[in-house]
């Protein structure tokens, strides 16, 4: 291997199930590249991506993002929507006798149909209507079987035809209007036709607090926080309460959601003057059902920050009632008051100042803020 010149166009694939015992020469760097682990469906997704959906790499198809999803999903969830990769059609393809779907031509796969085609040199755009049906002329009636053949062939080539338009030929992704495939229309379709979850980006992510805070909160939204009841479960002895009450034991959900003190904090900051809150069952349902609609401008920029400032504010307190020695515990009006001024010093730092007099708002003007 050392005395070899580079060979650009050279690709060696093994894999193995034991990637431990390989010798670690093979693996130092300028060996071979683009190493990488996967399980054996994920290699058998690539294989179709690559098959299906153009994609010529293995770094492209590992830079596309798409091990995001297919890592929590099934293979076959993403291989139904192969058929969403379409072809622009000209009349270059020859229906029959071309390999344009599957893997062979279609006189070969399904001699007896092509049989009773009364034109089997047709091209494949001869066999779309204007519109955009299947034209099949067979010489007599399909019978008995030959129906069954049909429907076949339906299964491989799609029901819907290849889109007849100007493009020229090529593989295009039928959910993005541009043809291109793109991980978010899959995700999408994903959600709407495989039932798989719709991750609550939109609370963690889109908002404009730093990324620490992210970070918490997409631990909470994954269970990954180390809470008493996990460290539990993780095989830690440890007497399980809440530090906050002391009436319960902690989990997430009850430090966040439903410990007294926690409830506290939420019902200080939530605006009271025309709405009554009701706190949800779990932090799911608070991620997926935090919105706003009946707000004003700045009260919508300062509702979106408000989980975010709630969960940090309890979960340092909660820290440093546990970790720091000789700590004051914060009364509950402090802790709604440092959530207020989080949320204030936020919107500033993002150039949007919802307040004149800081003390004032925090104290005693908040709810005008939403109104
Ligand atoms: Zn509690």
């Amino acid at each position: 291997m050392d005395v070899m010149n580079a060979k650009k166009t050279v690709f060696i694939i093994g894999a193995t199930n034991r990637p431990e015992i390989i010798d670690s020469a093979l693996l130092r760097p300028g060996r071979l590249d683009n190493w990488g682990f996967a399980r054996r469906w994920e290699i058998l997704v690539f294989v179709s991506i690559r098959e299906d959906f153009g994609r010529s790499t293995f770094s492209d198809f590992f830079s596309s993002s798409l091990q995001v999803f297919v890592k929590d999903g099934d293979a076959s969830g993403i291989q139904t929507h192969v058929h969403d990769f379409i072809m622009s059609i000209s009349d270059e393809i020859s229906f029959w006798n071309d390999v344009w779907r599957g893997n062979a031509s279609l006189d070969s796969t399904f001699p007896s149909l092509h049989k009773l085609a009364t034109n089997k040199n047709s091209k494949l755009a001869d066999m779309v209507t204007t519109e955009g049906n299947w034209n099949f002329i067979f010489k007599r009636n399909l019978a008995g079987v030959e129906v069954n053949i049909f429907a076949a062939m339906l299964l491989v080539i799609g029901s819907d035809p290849p889109a007849l338009d100007s493009l020229p030929e090529t593989r295009r992704w039928s959910p993005h209007s541009s043809g291109v495939f793109t991980v978010k229309t899959l995700y999408s379709k994903l959600i709407a036709e495989s039932g798989m979850d719709n991750f609550p980006h939109y609370f963690i992510w889109k908002r404009p607090v730093p990324s620490k805070i992210y970070f918490l909160l997409w631990c909470l939204m994954h269970d990954k926080l180390n809470t008493i009841d996990m460290l539990q479960i993780k095989g830690v002895d440890i007497y399980n309460s809440c530090v906050l009450c002391g009436d319960d034991v902690e989990s997430q959900d009850h430090i966040f959601l439903h410990c007294e003190i926690a409830h506290s904090v939420w019902s200080l900051v939530l605006p009271s003057n025309c709405w009554s809150w009701v706190i949800p069952r779990n932090l799911k349902m608070l991620a997926y059902g935090w919105h706003h609609v009946h707000f004003s401008i700045a009260g919508k920029f300062l509702w979106d920050l408000i989980p975010a400032a709630v969960v940090h504010t309890i979960w340092t307190e909660r820290n440093k009632r546990i970790f720091e020695r000789n700590y004051t515990f914060k009364t509950d009006d402090d802790l709604g008051i440092e959530v207020k001024s989080l949320i204030l010093s936020w919107a500033s730092a993002t150039g949007k100042r919802a307040h004149l007099n800081f003390a004032s708002t925090v104290q005693n003007k908040w709810d005008a803020l939403f109104v």
